[in-house]
């Protein structure tokens, strides 16, 4: 079975790879997908997304990376994905998991919602916490892979006003 994993990864961070380890020793291959979301501004671009995940994924060879927009179970079945994965920390996703997943079996009812609950030492983890926590000059080296905080020094580096 494939798995679709939809988000905007906007940086991946650990929690998210944790994620995608897990799943891929679960099913046969998984697709990790970046929404391209137009009403969302990104830290990163898309191209710097896939390129976060390709390099922290590719020694996982049935895990694949991609980009969409739309409705995701239309791109669940135009990748051949008959499970649509994703990640619960607390109870505050759950509100909001459940309801786009309710809102997908609607949409698809061959297409399933599989949760995975985060790994206890990610369980705070989110891309904006990391954003965040680099913007006021803390380390994120235990919350991303390497290459991210690589991208979040050149980033914010970038950002800072010439002297
Ligand atoms: P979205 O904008 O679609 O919520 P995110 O990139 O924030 O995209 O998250 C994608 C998925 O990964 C969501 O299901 C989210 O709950 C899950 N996720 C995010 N961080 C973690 C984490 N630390 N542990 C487990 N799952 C996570």
């Amino acid at each position: 079975m494939r798995a679709l994993y939809p988000g905007s990864f906007d940086p991946l961070t650990l929690g998210h790879l944790d994620l995608i380890e897990r799943a891929s020793g679960l099913f046969e291959a998984v697709v990790v997908a970046v929404l391209q979301n137009p009403s969302k501004t990104p830290a990163f671009s898309l191209e710097q997304r896939l390129t976060q995940i390709r390099s922290a994924t590719g020694r996982l060879t049935n895990v694949e990376v991609g980009i969409f927009d739309g409705l995701t179970v239309q791109y669940a079945r135009s990748c051949g994905a008959q499970v649509i994965l994703r990640g619960l920390r607390a109870l505050s996703d759950f509100e909001f998991e459940l309801q786009i997943a309710h809102t997908n079996k609607s949409l698809a009812p061959d297409i399933e919602t599989v949760f995975l609950a985060t790994a206890t030492q990610h369980s705070f983890l989110s891309s904006s916490v990391v954003k965040e926590v680099a913007r006021f000059g803390g380390d994120v080296r235990h919350m991303v892979p390497t290459g991210v905080a690589d991208d979040l020094s050149r980033l914010l580096n970038r950002s800072t006003p010439e002297p």
